[in-house]
């Protein structure tokens, strides 16, 4: 069955739950550091590791990130809340339990609206809490990386304990055949709201936003829900789409064979575009949860809370009509700049000296591209805003025109350190200076008598070839409109 088929005889309802990992210097429960990356087991401590008779204190600064997130999502923030166990064996998880939230979570009851092709949806937010990670289970041998196949496991606990927060949404009903879309804009804005309160880096592909897909389908619009699956592993904005589309697909065949959906979860495969069926999803029931008897609860007073919304930043697609406006940006083009990751980037050009267009034109072209060829991120491409502000200034006072502003990028992406540096280095001089170039320009028409003699029988437009010449013999680093009219002053041609 085709999507458009699937979503013209069944009505999906999604669930999102997204999970980010703050950016707080120290984990959750103890002191030990967050930083991505450090050797396995170098961040870990009796408390992380869940050894005998250590203890857990919450991280302020975590919970200070947990309100913020529930006021900028709408939600109404508890004035008590309490941490509990969630048991359950999995060795990435050292003390058998995770610290998480269950009944009484810090945040409840909100919503986000998203845009899809100009029609808002508003996602319900069904609660925000706080949990801690678990540790990364590496399975070593397989060719797969997955459990099955591999020779033997390791665990690194470094990433146990930083705290997270859990993002729930109400069930999203009413999105039809954009629910696949509409899932993808719910991540985006979430991730761009997320970033723009400064409380996770907020990096798909190092799992700092993780999404699970929850889908489910039903005959009509007003049936009851049907059996939902549970996506994991969706670790990219298009991921989303694409698996809530494949689940919406697979259901239908599954329903209109005549079959039933198993309640599961299921992983995401990028490289085949397929879920495939996980375990058999656990009820609430299933991880005896109970109040952790060694944390007290957490009771943020009301001055605390309004004291946090006042920190709130601009909502983000508010910041992004404001920014179009002031940058004269058409619909389209500021969504590309949107689509591209390029908002702050183009925002801090702009601020470090560059025009609008003169930042837009290099993020979204030149840098863009590369970007797209390197698989590196816009931001991460080793080139700032002010390299690409310095950039834009020297092109404009004419000491750069645009094939050397592409040598200086190269440059500087090869750390050969600022716009300026690798200008001086390499040599790159805009030669506009007529003595030397009436030198070149003569020695093209001398090694092109048929192409000037076109020109001075009025093919103007055949000086193109002579005007290549120059750029050649100069290696790029002349002012082609000045050799241009030298050419025809030399060759007697008025245009
Ligand atoms: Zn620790």
């Amino acid at each position: 069955m085709t999507f458009e088929q699937a979503v013209e005889k069944f009505d999906p309802v999604l669930g999102l739950e997204v999970h980010v990992e703050l950016n707080t210097e120290t984990k959750m429960f103890c002191g030990c550091p967050t930083t991505f990356g450090g050797d396995p087991n170098s961040q870990v401590c009796p408390v992380c590791l869940g050894l005998p008779g250590s203890l857990p204190v919450v991280n302020a600064k975590a919970v200070e990130s947990a309100i913020r997130i529930g006021l900028a999502l709408n939600c109404s923030i508890a004035p008590w809340s309490r941490f509990a166990r969630k048991n359950y064996f999995y060795p990435d998880m050292p003390k058998n339990y995770q610290i998480s939230q269950y009944d009484e979570p810090i945040a409840v009851n909100g919503y986000l609206d998203v845009e899809v092709d100009g029609q808002t949806y508003r996602i319900g937010i069904e609660r925000a809490h706080m949990e801690e990670d678990t540790g990364k289970s590496l399975h070593m041998g397989g060719a797969t990386g997955r459990i099955h196949g591999a020779d033997y496991s390791l665990v690194d606990y470094n990433r146990a304990g930083i705290p997270l927060i859990e993002i729930v949404t109400k069930p999203i009903t009413g999105t039809g055949a954009k629910a696949p879309e509409v899932a993808r804009a719910y991540v985006t804005a979430l991730r761009d709201l997320l970033r723009a309160l400064q409380v996770s880096d907020v990096r798909m592909e190092q799992g700092s936003l993780r999404c699970d897909a929850n889908v489910s389908l039903r005959p009509s619009p007003d049936a009851q829900f049907g059996t939902r699956t549970e996506t994991k592993n969706v670790n990219s904005l298009r991921s989303v789409e694409r698996a809530v589309r494949y689940e919406i697909e697979r259901q239908a065949d599954v329903l209109d064979g005549g079959g039933v959906i198993v309640q599961e979860t299921r992983h995401w495969h990028e490289d085949t575009g397929k879920t495939t069926s996980g375990r058999t999803k656990e009820e609430a029931e299933d991880y005896r949860y109970f109040p952790e008897p060694d944390l007290a609860p957490v009771a943020a007073s009301a001055e605390w809370v309004d004291q946090l919304r006042t920190t709130l930043p601009e909502p983000p697609a508010q910041r992004r009509a404001r920014l179009q406006q002031d940058w004269g940006f058409t619909d389209l083009e500021m969504r590309d700049v949107v689509n591209a990751e390029a908002v702050e980037l183009i925002e801090e050009t702009i601020a470090a000296g560059a025009t609008a267009g003169g930042a837009k034109k290099w993020w979204l072209g030149e840098l863009a591209r590369r970007s797209n060829d390197s698989g590196v991120a816009l931001a991460d491409l080793g080139i700032d805003p002010d390299g690409v502000a310095r950039i834009e200034t020297l092109i404009a006072e004419g000491s750069l025109n645009d094939k050397m502003a592409r040598q200086v990028i190269d440059g500087i992406l090869a750390g050969e350190g600022t716009a300026d540096e690798v200008v001086a280095s390499r040599g790159l001089v805009v030669v506009s200076d007529d003595g030397a170039l009436t030198v070149a320009v003569q020695e093209a028409i001398s090694a092109n008598p048929d192409v000037a003699d076109k020109v001075r029988g009025g093919k103007v437009a055949a000086v193109g070839a002579l005007v290549g010449a120059v750029m050649k013999a100069t290696r790029g680093q002349a002012d082609a409109g000045r050799v241009r009219e030298l050419l025809l002053e030399t060759l007697g041609v008025q245009e």
